[in-house]
């Protein structure tokens, strides 16, 4: 119809129309009048608009325990108990757990509290929790491998024992307080842990999930973590308020996922086990700890009344869905490595990291600057090794780098030669490190991977256009803007008060940095 309509003017469709088209049409017009009458009741205003978005946009709600007291026996009846409300509701959690805790559980019986929570999706949550040092303050001197290393061998054994006592392998992990380290990563990945579930400012993409160190991260939430205080009936008010807000806004955008979180002590005691026991750096030895101080048996009834309740109200929401850990990962399952990028991808990828060096988000993906940088070197290799410019080329996870070091000075220009002997020497080591080199050799000259990349990106815009390698190019400066979602070191990311007073760590979040290569939002699959 439409060009038609272009082709003649509309005073002179009939006129142009032959009689059998012109009746036919009326026909045409009769049948579809007939069924638009037919139609019509359902997009009245009385009723929700079917192509509305938010009508069926689900808003996915996490629940997660961090089960860590070894110190008071009434925080395993606590855990017994919100385990079983949830049961009778439904509703399925993610309690990670403390390796002392779950030997703690074992040595006092408790096969109750193990066979209640297993129930629901089991995580780690450190082996000693927070007796010194807890991980980052262990971690805060060390390097990358050296940290990796380390929490392997410190937190490793905490994590056999939660999978040994409650039969289940831990589905994710999360540090205790802010004690988080990036080298945790990689262990983790290691160990075949694939979700970072936790709270925390260290790094974090505008409150939902996202790709970090090779972990799906359900970190640093912000506006979109919420909860009902336990301490009076007035609380539950106050948090549905707060949810009804949260959920508008997420309806009103493009969905996505609320984390609420507690500690099943809570429920029980008027301070936390290890404040009262390591703060300010404090260790003392296992027969001079005390016990928090408890509520009364009214405070803590109305705890769970407010939970119990909250949870109802969560349930009434016919497009609110709890999910644990193990759904989550379901939910943002990563596409990225399964995609064939077209020349034509290439070229705008080669184009962007000329200008700026960050994640990508396409539809239904996003590429972090790490599969990115593998991304156009692989093409690059293949490229080299046949002499062909391949049809497609895909991205692969690698880590980001672990030193810093400039571009020295001398490397203005580079010959194709080079380029091409600097890429192979890249190609070999993300294939054998999985892991962006510190430093990128062209002869004697080191890049910087952020240098390499955008001289990369002009190289490979060259060749794809003109179809043949351009023999002398410049050092391209490259503009890395990922690390403005990690933060910088301050007191206030390690507010935890189990730390030394004034703990801080400029390595740990240099490293952090770094690691940004590796950053990228989780896409929800639709
Ligand atoms: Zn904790």
């Amino acid at each position: 119809m439409n060009g038609f309509s272009l082709k003649i003017p509309p005073q002179h469709w009939l006129k142009a129309m032959p009689k059998l088209t012109f009746l036919r049409l009326i026909g045409i017009l009769s049948f579809l009048t007939f069924f638009f009458l037919l139609a019509k009741p359902v997009t009245s205003d009385h009723l929700p608009d079917p192509h509305s978005k938010t009508r069926v946009k689900t808003i996915y709600v996490i629940l997660w325990f961090d089960t860590e007291d070894y110190i008071l026996p009434q925080s395993d009846d606590a855990a017994l108990r919100v385990a079983e409300i949830l049961t009778q509701q439904g509703v399925r959690a993610t309690f990670k757990i403390v390796g002392e805790k779950a030997r703690t559980l074992e040595k006092r019986g408790r096969q109750d509290v193990i066979a209640a929570l297993s129930r629901h999706n089991i995580g780690y949550h450190s082996n000693l929790h927070s007796q010194q040092p807890s991980p980052a303050l262990r971690l805060s001197n060390m390097g990358w491998e050296e940290g990796v290393q380390e929490f392997d061998r410190t937190e490793r054994v905490g994590f056999d024992e939660v999978h040994r006592i409650f039969g289940i392998t831990p589905v994710c992990y999360g540090q205790p307080g802010a004690s988080w380290a990036p080298q945790s990563y990689l262990a983790l990945k290691r160990w075949g842990v694939p979700l970072y579930l936790d709270e925390g400012e260290h790094v974090g993409i505008d409150g939902q999930p996202f790709w970090y160190g090779g972990m799906l991260n359900v970190f640093n939430m912000g506006k979109n973590q919420t909860r009902v205080q336990l301490h009076k009936a007035a609380d539950v008010d106050e948090a549905k308020n707060e949810f009804e807000k949260i959920y508008l806004r997420l309806k009103n955008s493009e969905g996505g996922l609320v984390s609420i979180y507690y500690h099943p002590c809570e429920f029980v005691h008027q301070e936390f086990w290890d404040v009262v026991n390591f703060a300010h750096g404090a260790n003392p030895p296992a027969e001079e700890w005390k016990k928090p101080r408890i509520k009364t048996a009214q405070e803590i009834e109305q705890g769970y009344r407010n939970f119990e309740d909250y949870i109802a109200y969560l349930k009434s929401h016919c497009d609110v869905k709890f999910v644990t850990g193990s759904e989550v990962l379901e939910l943002y399952k990563d596409d990225a490595p399964r995609k064939a990028f077209s020349k034509e991808d290439i070229l705008k990828t080669a184009g962007a990291v000329q200008r700026e060096i960050n994640y990508q988000a396409w539809p239904g993906f996003s590429i972090s600057p790490a599969e990115i940088f593998f991304l156009l070197n692989s093409y690059l290799a293949a490229y080299l090794k046949t002499q062909q410019a391949p049809a497609s080329a895909g991205c692969e996870f690698v880590y980001g780098p672990i030193r810093r070091i400039e571009t020295g000075q001398q490397s203005g220009s580079l010959s194709w030669n080079q380029l091409a002997a600097a890429c192979l020497d890249v190609q070999s080591a993300l294939k054998k490190n999985q892991q962006i080199p510190s430093e990128i050799w062209v002869g004697s000259h080191p890049l910087s991977p952020a240098d390499y990349l955008a001289t990369l990106g002009e190289a490979i815009q060259q060749l794809v256009t003109l179809g043949k390698p351009k023999m002398t190019l410049s050092v391209r400066h490259g503009n890395f803007t990922a690390e403005q979602y990690v933060a910088r070191d301050c007191l206030e990311i390690w507010k935890w008060p189990i730390f030394p007073d004034g703990f801080h760590s400029p390595k740990i979040m240099d490293l952090a940095q770094l690691q940004a290569w590796t950053l990228k939002p989780a896409v929800l699959n639709k």
